[in-house]
């Protein structure tokens, strides 16, 4: 049954000593070993994992423990992790040991967090469906011919599965909110600038985030508490004061203003996906909350300027793979630059290559001021319409994406209609604010919706609050897939 508890509950079986992180640890092992059908983890090293177990029951019983001491979380293989295989999910890097820690990785360390494995992932971030994975796709926990989106799905899978209590993912234009909303979890992504980017690979340095995914908001602020704050490796990480994030959960949601805007709810909507969000909308309704109409008239304009500054950045950060440093190198090369060509040519997937491409023609003289200038004078239009609404609401509300989980196979011939699908998602890390996608129920073949509540610049203390109020008075958050339970 411990699979089925959250991290607070776990947290607790652990104080009153009802179980050890061994056992803890030791279970959720043996989970993933008997669905490894999922391919939600690309690397588990049961040893390191039981060892840091131990300490952590070594904590427990000097009195020492966090509220994660002792708590398994799957990590995703984003994040440099020392002594261990990080791929990024990516063929360049598939013999990449990491000689040091993510400071995420290490502050949640530091509280006792057990590293349980490193999950599966779109190979370099650049996906939604995690079928660009050097590792293979992931499967969708609640229909397995499905996929669980991207690009942090091997970390949505595993928590949806309960082969991990949580886990943690980045989002650069939805990667933690559209798979949270895939497979029925809740996923944070929050501000720009609460948590360190430091040894997490970089994609699009000025729109990556990490974040929480978790079975409710709860273990995502007791996870935030542990991965938030100034870091002095990360110049961007912004040095505003982290709140304890459990202590306003319950705060009550009486005048709470939500914003609707109009542009997340027209053409292209799945009905099923618009019922059950505006349902959830009816429920905090009835918690005493006011809705207001509002509109971000630049919304149609997120998708194209995020498909030009997202590859543009990519294309800079991707130029360290060059078979000299670290990752793959081709065995066999003539001089110098044809050993650079065949590395990245055999090193990187086509997705990749792509978005090199686009960024390199994007940044390139002579047409640098049409897309790349351009984009970024976009991108502050786009963060200006999100200025002018809060003045008019706390939060807003919308769906995470416009579909429940799609078939495997289904977009991969499309990159446009693949691109789409995070519609309602990019605008958000464009400019730079917290979201987080909650469950809010089913469609009628039995796949998770998720709805979405976009908050004001550094207030995730109120998203994580708000999620809360909802999930203690509706049950989504706790359903799981029939197979997995
Ligand atoms: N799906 C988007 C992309 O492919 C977003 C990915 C992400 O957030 N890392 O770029």
């Amino acid at each position: 049954m411990f699979h089925k508890k959250t991290i607070a509950e776990l947290s607790g079986d652990l104080a009153k000593k009802t179980c050890s992180s061994v056992e803890l640890t030791a279970g959720f092992l043996d989970r993933i070993e008997q669905h490894k059908d999922l391919n939600a983890y690309i690397t588990v090293d049961r040893d390191q994992a039981l060892t840091q177990a131990r300490e952590a029951d070594v904590m427990i019983q000097h009195g020492k423990a966090t509220a994660l001491t002792g708590i398994p979380i799957a990590q995703k293989d984003i994040f440099c992790t020392q002594g261990m295989l990080t791929t990024c999910g990516s063929k360049i890097l598939s013999n990449f040991i990491s000689p040091y820690d993510a400071t995420l990785i290490a502050r949640l360390k530091q509280a006792g967090a057990v590293v349980l494995g490193k999950t599966n992932m779109d190979e370099f971030a650049m996906g939604s469906s995690n079928e660009t994975s050097f590792y293979g796709p992931v499967k969708n926990p609640w229909d397995t011919s499905r996929v669980p989106g991207g690009s942090s799905g091997g970390s949505a899978a595993a928590t949806a599965a309960r082969l991990a209590p949580a886990a943690t993912g980045t989002d650069t234009g939805g990667s933690i909110r559209q798979p949270a909303a895939f497979c029925g979890i809740t996923g944070l992504k929050p501000s720009y600038g609460r948590v360190s980017r430091f040894g997490m690979i970089a994609f699009a340095s000025s729109l990556d985030q990490a974040g929480p995914m978790t079975q409710s908001a709860k273990d995502a602020a007791i996870l935030l508490n542990a991965m938030a704050g100034f870091d002095d490796k990360d110049s961007t990480s912004s040095g505003i004061a982290v709140p304890d994030f459990t202590e306003t959960l319950n705060h009550d949601l009486q005048g709470l203003r939500i914003g609707l805007p109009e542009e997340f709810f027209g053409e292209g909507l799945n009905s099923e996906v618009a019922s059950v969000v505006e349902e959830a909308i009816g429920e905090y309704k009835k918690l005493g909350a006011e809705i207001v109409k509002v509109s971000l008239p630049n919304s149609h304009l997120a998708v194209p300027c995020y498909y030009v500054l997202a590859p543009a950045e990519a294309s800079s950060n991707l130029s360290r793979y060059d078979g000299v440093r670290y990752g793959l190198r081709a065995q066999e090369y003539g001089d110098l630059i044809d050993m650079y060509q065949k590395t990245r040519a055999q090193g990187f997937g086509d997705e990749v290559k792509r978005r090199i491409m686009i960024g390199t023609y994007a940044l390139s003289a002579g047409y640098y001021d049409a897309y790349y200038l351009k984009a970024q004078q976009l991108r502050r239009l786009i963060a200006e319409d999100f200025n002018q609404v809060f003045e008019q609401c706390d939060v807003l509300m919308g769906p995470t994406s416009p579909t429940t989980a799609f078939k495997l196979g289904d977009k991969t011939d499309d990159p446009v209609a693949m691109y789409l699908n995070d519609i309602y998602t990019i605008s958000v890390n464009l400019a730079g604010l917290p979201g987080i996608s909650v469950p809010a129920g089913f469609d009628s073949q039995g796949l998770p919706v998720g709805l979405q509540i976009i908050g004001k610049y550094f207030d995730e203390a109120r998203l994580l609050n708000v999620a809360h109020r909802y999930q203690m008075v509706t049950d989504w958050h706790r359903r799981m897939p029939k197979e997995y339970a």
